[in-house]
């Protein structure tokens, strides 16, 4: 399990998908490449792991570079240009990217739904591993079947099942119900032994915690030995979890300082979903 920091290159996105992570970070300018190259050296050498992460961070200007600074040997893909940038996933690939991940328009919380045939075949030809991720939610919690099909179809090496998170505490229909978590569970442990991993390694996602399956180590550090650093130079538990309400700290010329740290949560599963559970996560942070 990855322990570091995220670091967040850029929000901007015209797509604004429904319950996206960045919602918050969007009202803020990209970070310019120099400026991300001094931060997270500078992070590197005060002894954090760094990985980065942006809206569209094929596109971002150099961005060979800044992966191969971070030892990073995979992209978040955008399904909805990937066809166009070939020559960039060339690029990635030359400079030792192996893996583009793309999230299929399956998932219900993407409102335009685009053809994943092209996204997987830029990603294909250009030499990389090709890794899916399917967001499930209450909407879309019977098409396993159908999502395991389409990774099939179009040659994918690996899909990760992953689950809707609330951005808030608000009731919203796009989050399951433990009952749904549990039977989904089920189900892809059925799947899985369906379908030979030399075709498709199939993977449920750490946002599903352990409950339901049995122990895989604990699932999450947020706040504790994982951070995001959003756009406003402010430190964050996740890349989930950065929303001005969740802020324990600020990133200055290279340095973090934490004020508060997350504590109170089990780490065998989502710390946002324990709070969303529990309806409350004022008073979950204390000062350091
Ligand atoms: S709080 Fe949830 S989203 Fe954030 S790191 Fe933990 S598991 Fe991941």
């Amino acid at each position: 399990m990855f322990e570091g920091v995220y670091y967040l290159l850029d929000a901007n996105c015209s797509h604004l998908c429904e319950g996206c992570f960045l919602e918050s970070q969007r009202v803020y300018n990209p970070r310019d490449f120099e400026t991300s190259i001094n931060d997270i050296t500078k992070l590197q050498t005060n002894g954090f792991k760094v990985k980065v992460t942006a809206s569209n961070i094929v596109r971002y200007p150099n961005i060979e570079k800044i992966l191969s600074l971070c030892e990073q040997n995979y992209v978040l893909a955008d399904i909805f240009t990937v066809q166009q940038d070939i020559d960039i996933l060339e690029r990635l690939h030359d400079s030792g990217v192996e893996i583009a991940f793309i999230t299929s328009s399956h998932s219900s919380n993407i409102k335009d739904r685009f053809s994943i045939e092209h996204a997987s075949e830029a990603i294909k030809k250009a030499g990389l591993e090709l890794a899916i991720s399917y967001i499930l939610s209450p909407q879309n919690k019977n098409e396993i079947h159908n999502m395991i099909a389409e990774a099939i179809s179009v040659d994918a090496d690996s899909i990760r099942f992953m689950r809707y998170l609330p951005t808030n505490l608000n009731q919203n229909d796009l989050n399951l119900s433990r009952q749904e978590e549990r039977i989904i569970i089920k189900e892809i442990y059925n799947a899985q032994e369906g379908v030979p991993k030399e075709q498709l390694r199939i993977y449920i996602h750490g946002h599903f915690g352990t409950k339901f399956r049995p122990s895989k180590g604990p699932v999450c550090f947020a706040g504790e030995k994982i951070f995001f650093i959003g756009l406003d130079n402010i430190v964050y538990p996740c890349e989930f979890l950065s929303s001005p309400e969740f802020a324990i700290g600020t990133f200055q010329n290279g340095h973090i300082k934490l004020e508060k740290k997350l504590c109170g949560y089990e780490n065998d599963e989502c710390k946002l979903l324990q709070m969303y559970h529990n309806k409350k996560y004022i008073g979950r942070f204390i000062k350091n």
